[in-house]
């Protein structure tokens, strides 16, 4: 977004997975530095891809992050001097993060998060509802449907190869898990009980 506010102002990238939310928001800090802005950002620590105090995209792209467990992590790392706060992963933090974001926009800084719109059950993905309706600016990206090529809207979750079930607990001891991007149509949750489905 290249147009500014005279306050500050909230912005939310959001998609499934692979959608390109890291990538668009690396661009977005790196935009910001090359207009001499002080960016603070921040991860949840639960989001250990690459390496533990960085925000890296599935191409590679990485700037570094301060690693916090939660929103009042936020709150008492803040840099007082930064004009711009970039938060990825937003989905796995607790709810705080909303007034939180609001406070900040409310004291003049711009910020920018991302994070997924959806769980794997194709339902609001933690605080993002309320994110997404509080912010000035939201894209909503797409990825590439594996199955059909079509844009892809959310993230299928496989335990074993299989659809996960609707009620499969986040962690699942002992099973390979993995996640893809698919469209509407080829999404897949297997009903608690539902013992096979076409995959
Ligand atoms: P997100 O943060 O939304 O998970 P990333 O920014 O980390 O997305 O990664 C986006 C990149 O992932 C794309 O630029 C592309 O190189 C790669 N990629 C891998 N699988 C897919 C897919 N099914 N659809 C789109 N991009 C994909
Ligand atoms: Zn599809």
């Amino acid at each position: 977004m290249t147009r500014r506010f005279n306050s500050g102002y909230i912005e939310v990238i959001a998609g499934p997975m692979f959608s390109g939310k890291s990538e668009e928001l690396l661009r977005r800090i790196r935009r910001a530095r090359i207009a001499h802005q002080r960016v603070q950002v921040f991860k949840p620590a639960i989001d250990i891809r690459y390496a533990g105090n960085a925000v890296a995209s599935h191409d590679g792209r990485q700037t570094e992050s301060v690693a916090v467990h939660n929103s009042a992590e936020i709150r008492q790392l803040l840099d007082p001097a930064a004009e711009v706060v970039a938060i990825d992963e937003v989905q796995f933090l607790d709810e705080g993060i909303v007034p939180l974001v609001r406070e900040l926009a409310d004291r003049g800084i711009r910020v920018v998060i991302a994070g997924l719109d959806m769980d794997f059950r194709a339902e609001p993905f933690g605080a993002m509802d309320q994110l997404l309706a509080i912010a000035e600016s939201v894209d909503k990206l797409t990825a590439v449907c594996v199955k059909c090529s079509a844009p892809a809207t959310r993230t299928q979750r496989l335990v074993n190869g299989q659809p996960a079930r609707y009620d499969d607990p986040v962690v699942l001891v002992g099973a390979a898990e993995s996640y893809e991007a698919r469209c509407r149509i080829c999404h897949q949750v297997r009903r608690s009980g539902e013992s096979r489905a076409e995959v």
